[in-house]
């Protein structure tokens, strides 16, 4: 059989954007210990910002535009739902606290990673019981938090943990790799995408920018511990003071079986969300419509999401010193707050375009007409 002729065209490799969004999903990053996230950030944004950190570890770059003023604040949380060591049983499994939400369901038979003071990676799987003998009962109920346990292979002399440098207090995540899915590979598998994909729009939107006059003074970059209740925000709202916030993250989408919104709901590959509602912010309406507008203008597709629960860091934004006119946007992600999410390329794209627009448009006048209608 002759031998098949090669195709001259090289398949492509991964771009600087996808590159990034590996980066970032793969860094270790529950609430309280971002640190790692933190130096991802500015080490993209050094050399044509200045990097900048709240009290507390929020990390934004600065760029100086062609002016001063307006400030404005685009950021994504740089931490993910995770957990703490909180014991160590007689046998050395260890037992945790939540950091941010979880619905147990999803946890048994998981694999983790903890993290140590010395900064070592050991590797730990969440136990489940075997069906096996299990009352009916039992196995429709959903296991509570404090049920649960890692195993780091456990044995009666409880050595694993001592000889691992395994303490209560370390922070723990899940343990999960990022993958391409779908015929053109444009739905991307990872855990974290809440919010290291926020994180990662911040910085491109600031790339993006590099060597545009754009008639303001940009922050951009990540704030510290939104799932344990938009701390972050709040410092790094007080610490910037901007005349604009725009907190970047994910939301529901409704495109997944047993949506009770599919017909009006978010889809992925659809375009970015901006947000009416969500259960912490009531955007400021003139904000959100400037940029509903540049989207129309421009082209870029998006789509309109609306939550009742489940808040963002733009709440905070808006509701830190006097106030600030704030907005969220999002990208439709699904099965946040579990091992792995999916989200869509093509709206990672449109997100970091629409709101390099939006910065490019926000001069006085602009934001004038936003805080006062005029
Ligand atoms: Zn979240």
């Amino acid at each position: 059989m002759p031998a098949k002729k090669k195709s001259k065209s090289k398949p492509k490799g991964p771009d600087f954007r996808e590159k990034l969004l590996v980066e970032l999903t793969d860094a270790f990053g529950p609430s309280g210990f971002e640190e790692d996230v933190s130096k991802i950030v500015a080490k993209h944004l050094e050399g044509f910002c200045e990097i900048t950190y709240d009290g507390i570890g929020s990390t934004l770059g600065k760029k100086q535009g062609t002016s001063e003023s307006p400030r404005i604040l685009i950021a994504g949380h740089m931490d993910e739902v995770g957990f703490m060591v909180s014991g160590i049983t007689k046998n050395g499994y260890l037992r945790i606290n939540p950091l941010g939400g979880w619905w147990p369901h999803v946890l048994p038979s998981q694999r983790v990673v903890i993290r140590t003071r010395k900064g070592k990676l050991v590797h730990g799987l969440i136990g489940a019981k075997a069906p096996h003998g299990m009352k009916s009962e039992e196995r429709k109920k959903v296991m509570e938090i404090e049920d649960l346990y890692i195993d780091i292979g456990a044995s009666e002399d409880n050595d694993a943990p001592k000889k691992l440098g395994v303490e209560i207090g370390n922070p723990v995540v899940p343990y999960a790799q990022f993958e391409k899915l779908g015929p053109k590979g444009k739905f991307l598998m990872a855990k974290a995408w809440d919010n290291r994909i926020g994180v990662a729009v911040a910085i491109e939107v600031a790339r993006a920018l590099k060597n545009k006059k754009h008639p303001n003074m940009l922050f951009a970059g990540g704030t510290v511990q939104e799932e344990v209740g938009l701390r972050g925000a709040g410092t790094c709202a007080h610490f910037v003071d901007p005349d604009i916030g725009i907190a970047v993250d994910v939301t529901l989408p409704a495109d997944i079986p047993g949506s009770p919104n599919s017909e009006w709901g978010e889809k992925l590959g659809k375009g970015p969300s901006i947000s009416v509602m969500d259960g912490s912010l009531l955007p400021n309406t003139n904000l959100l419509h400037f940029v509903m507008d540049i989207a129309d203008k421009k082209k870029i597709p998006y789509q309109i999401g609306s939550l009742r629960f489940g808040g963002t860091d733009g709440g905070r934004f808006a509701t830190t010193r006097s106030g600030i006119p704030s907005l969220t946007c999002s990208i439709a992600t699904r099965y946040i707050h579990s091992h792995y999410g999916i989200l869509h390329r093509d709206d990672v794209d449109n997100l970091i375009k629409l709101l390099t627009e939006v910065v490019m448009a926000l001069d006085e006048k602009a934001v004038k007409k936003i805080k006062f209608g005029k």
